[in-house]
């Protein structure tokens, strides 16, 4: 596996490959790397001749300083991994490489969806999220670039940049990898105690009581029996829960509102913030 830090040397790398024909599939993540990443990585080769995962805790994109400090590193157990699942390259920069002038994002407008959920409750997240993936897709190239649906408005945002940017790569969505008892694998998962990772796949559990409650009560009501579980179980401290128009992710009143929808939970766990989503 070829490992590089500056991106001149990547993008040239790629501008060859591009060149000689060879198709290249891109995974960008921050590292702390689990089977969630690995699925991505995965995919990827399944499509193209080769692999680049980038590794890049990306400091814009943090609205809350303690949380880009805590944010787990193992990067040693990370290039296993990647090796494991013969990924071809890994683009490891410093931020000073990605951010050479000031650690400062762009602004962008991506059509109202960068306000809602975590828009809201993440104050210049997706601006961060935009300037990194416009520059870290700028310097790789890729064919198609691999998101999860883990975060499903990151992916929303992801389509709408390629698409404001005219970007020449595909952005394709994967499925979430879960743990055996239905907790969404996350890096953060690193930080939950033993207690703590037994009681995270309540979240799982409640994004499925809505599939079964949907039959008999409106989007609201719903939302409010969740909220109430949520209130009830000293674990929590429920940031958000929506159920949303997956295209708009705007909340929807009625189950007809004809678009495929979406549930959506932010909580904090401590301090540890875990968010989820389930098709319904
Ligand atoms: P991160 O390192 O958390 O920024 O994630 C890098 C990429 O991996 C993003 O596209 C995430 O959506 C994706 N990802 C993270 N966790 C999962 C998961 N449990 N299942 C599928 N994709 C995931």
């Amino acid at each position: 596996m070829e490992q590089f830090k500056y991106a001149k040397a990547l993008n040239s790398f790629v501008k060859r490959k591009r060149e000689a024909g060879i198709s290249i599939g891109f995974v960008p993540t921050m590292g702390a790397l689990h089977e969630g990443h690995l699925s991505l990585v995965r995919q990827a080769k399944q499509e193209n001749d080769i692999v680049i995962c980038s590794i890049f805790v990306n400091p814009t994109q943090f609205n809350n300083k303690n949380d880009l400090i805590n944010y787990p590193k193992t990067i040693d157990n990370d290039l296993e991994l990647l090796k494991s699942v013969d990924c071809d390259c890994v683009f490891i920069p410093s931020v000073d490489e990605m951010y050479p002038d000031k650690q400062v994002s762009k602004h962008y407008d991506f059509s109202g969806i960068e306000n809602e959920m975590e828009g809201k409750h993440r104050p210049g997240h997706f601006d961060g999220v935009g300037t990194i993936v416009s520059k870290l897709l700028e310097i790789t190239l890729p064919h198609k670039a691999y998101f999860g649906e883990k975060d499903y408005q990151q992916l929303q945002i992801v389509k709408k940049l390629a698409s404001i940017l005219n970007l020449d790569s595909e952005i394709v969505g994967c499925p979430i990898a879960r743990n055996k008892s239905g907790l969404a694998l996350s890096s953060r998962n690193k930080r939950l105690t033993k207690d703590q990772l037994h009681e995270a796949s309540f979240i799982y559990s409640q994004l499925n009581l809505i599939k079964r409650l949907k039959k008999e009560h409106s989007p609201d009501e719903v939302m409010q029996i969740i909220s109430n579980n949520f209130s009830s179980n000293p674990a929590f401290d429920l940031e958000y829960i929506t159920i949303a128009d997956e295209n708009t992710l705007k909340t929807i009143r009625n189950w007809n509102s004809g678009n495929n929808v979406r549930a959506f939970v932010a909580a904090f766990m401590g301090d540890i913030r875990l968010i989820d989503n389930m098709a319904l």
